[in-house]
C-alpha cells in the first residue's frame, strides 16, 4: 500500500493537521484535523481532536486532560497513533511543516536536519509570536521519531524572488545586511495561486497579476508570470492590509505614542497590535467577517469597520499594480476571499479605474471568473497551503531517496 504524508500547521495552542498519499498527486486530503485548547489552563479545560475524512464526515472526535506544557506532545503523539491505528499497513513517509520564516537564506522548502533546526532558531527574533509554536512540533517529532523524514515549508519562500528595492526598507544598510528587510508571508497560498492559474487562464498565469489573500490574516501579492515581484507584508506579518484582529501598516510613531503616553511596554504594544486590532479594533465587536456583515446594517461601527478593510485593500492593490506596471487579473483567495461576494465587490467598485469589471451574477454564485469581458479580469480561487506543503514533501523526499 502506498504511504502517507503528514502536514502540520502548528499555533500556540493548536494544531491543524492533513493526510496526503504520499506521492503527492492527491488533490484532497485524505482526512484533516484539528488540535485545540492545547495551552492547558488553570481552569483545566480540556483539549480535543477532530478527525475528518475526505468527504467532510467526522470519524474521530476526542478530548482529554492536558499537561499543561506539554499540550503539543500529547498531540503528537495521538496523531501519529491514531494514524498507525486508522490507516494500518501504510507508511508515514514524511512530516510537512508550514514554519512562517526561512530568513533571506531559504527560498525552498528544505530537509530538516541540525543545522536547518540551527538557522531557524535565530530566526524567533524576526517572528517571536509564530516561529517557536512551528519549530515546537518539529523538535518533539525528532525526538519521538528520529529517523521521520521532515520538510520545513516556509511562508516567506515565494517572495525571495522579490526585486532588491522590493524587498528593501529605507533604512541604513547595516540595518539591511542584519535582515531587517521586507519578507512577505502567506508565501504558501500565493504559490498555489500561481500554479493554479493555468487551469483558470493560461494566458493570465503568465501575466500581472494581483491576489489577495483575505482570512484572518490578509495580505496581497503582486505575480508577474507567476512569481512574486511585491507584496503588502514586510518584516513582519504585522504589515499592508487591515486584519482580523492586527492593524496592518501604520505610522511607527503610533507605536510611540502608545509607549509614551500610555504607557505601555513593547510587549503589550505588539500583543495589542497583533490581537486587539483590525476587524476586531475598530468595529468592537468581532475580527470575524460574517459577525460584521450580519451587523453592518444596524451597527455604523460594524460597517465602518468593513468599509476600512475594503479601502484598504484597494489603495495597497493600487500600490502593487503601480509595482507591475500594469494589471491583467485580480485573485481573491483564502476565507473572505473565497466566500464574502460582497467584499469582492465593494474591492471592484474600487477598482473601477482600472477596467474591471464585476460580473455580479457570478461574483454571487461564487465565481471562479467574477469579471465581465474587457479590462482586467477577476477571480475567486480557493487556496490550500496544505496541499502545497504535500506537494513540496514528495517532491523533496522523491529527491533525496532517488
Ligand atoms: P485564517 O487566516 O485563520 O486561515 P481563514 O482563511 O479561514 O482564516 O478566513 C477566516 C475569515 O473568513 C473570517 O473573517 C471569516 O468570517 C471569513 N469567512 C469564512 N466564511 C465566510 C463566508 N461564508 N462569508 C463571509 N466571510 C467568511
Amino acid at each position: 500500500m502506498s504511504a502517507v504524508s503528514i502536514v502540520l500547521n502548528a499555533g500556540s495552542s493548536s494544531l491543524k493537521f492533513q493526510v496526503f498519499d504520499a506521492d503527492g498527486r492527491a488533490g484532497t486530503a485524505l482526512f484533516r484535523g484539528l488540535f485545540e485548547k492545547l495551552s492547558g489552563d488553570a481552569a483545566g479545560t480540556p483539549a480535543r481532536v477532530r478527525i475528518r475524512d475526505g468527504a467532510g464526515a467526522t470519524v474521530h472526535d476526542e478530548s482529554w486532560a492536558v499537561t499543561p506544557g506539554h499540550g503539543h506532545e500529547e498531540a503528537l503523539e495521538r496523531l501519529l497513533g491514531w494514524t498507525r491505528a486508522t490507516l494500518q499497513g501504510r507508511r508515514v513517509a514524511g512530516i510537512g511543516h508550514r514554519v512562517v520564516h526561512g530568513g533571506r537564506d531559504h527560498a525552498a522548502p528544505a530537509l530538516v536536519d541540525d543545522a536547518l533546526m540551527d538557522a531557524l532558531e535565530k530566526l524567533v527574533p524576526l517572528a517571536p509570536l509564530h516561529q517557536p509554536h512551528n519549530l515546537g512540533p518539529i523538535r518533539i517529532i525528532r525526538r519521538l521519531l528520529p529517523d521521520l523524514p521532515q520538510v520545513a515549508c516556509f511562508d516567506t519562500a515565494f517572495h525571495r524572488s522579490q526585486p532588491e528595492l522590493a524587498q528593501m526598507f529605507a533604512l541604513p544598510r547595516a540595518l539591511t545586511a542584519q535582515g531587517v528587510l521586507r519578507y512577505g508571508f502567506h508565501g504558501l497560498s500565493y504559490e498555489f495561486i500561481a500554479g493554479s492559474l493555468a487551469s483558470y487562464d493560461p494566458a493570465l498565469a503568465r501575466g500581472r497579476v494581483v491576489v489577495a489573500h483575505l482570512g484572518n490574516g490578509a495580505s496581497a501579492c503582486a505575480l508577474e508570470e507567476g512569481r512574486s515581484v511585491a507584496s503588502t507584508m514586510g518584516f513582519s506579518a504585522l504589515d499592508g492590509l487591515m486584519m482580523g484582529t492586527r492593524c496592518g501598516a501604520i505610522d511607527p510613531a503610533v507605536i510611540f505614542h502608545l509607549i509614551r503616553e500610555e504607557g505601555m511596554t513593547p510587549a503589550a504594544v505588539e500583543a495589542f497590535l497583533y490581537s486587539q486590532c483590525g476587524l476586531l479594533g475598530v468595529s468592537g465587536l468581532s475580527n470575524d467577517m460574517r459577525v460584521l456583515r450580519e451587523a453592518a446594517p444596524t451597527d455604523p461601527d460594524a460597517r465602518q469597520a468593513i468599509d476600512l478593510f475594503v479601502y484598504r485593500i484597494v489603495r495597497e492593490i493600487g500600490s502593487l499594480v503601480a509595482a507591475l506596471g500594469g494589471l491583467d487579473g485580480l485573485v481573491f483567495t483564502a476565507g473572505i476571499g473565497e466566500n464574502d461576494a460582497a467584499t469582492r465587490a465593494e474591492v471592484i467598485a474600487g477598482l473601477a479605474h482600472l477596467g474591471v469589471a464585476l460580473d455580479a451574477d457570478a461574483n454571487a454564485a461564487g465565481g471562479p471568473r467574477i469579471s465581465r469581458a474587457g479590462g482586467p479580469s477577476a477571480w475567486a480561487i480557493p487556496t490550500d497551503e496544505e496541499l502545497a506543503i504535500a506537494r513540496h514533501m514528495s517532491a523533496v523526499l522523491g529527491a533525496t531517496t532517488h
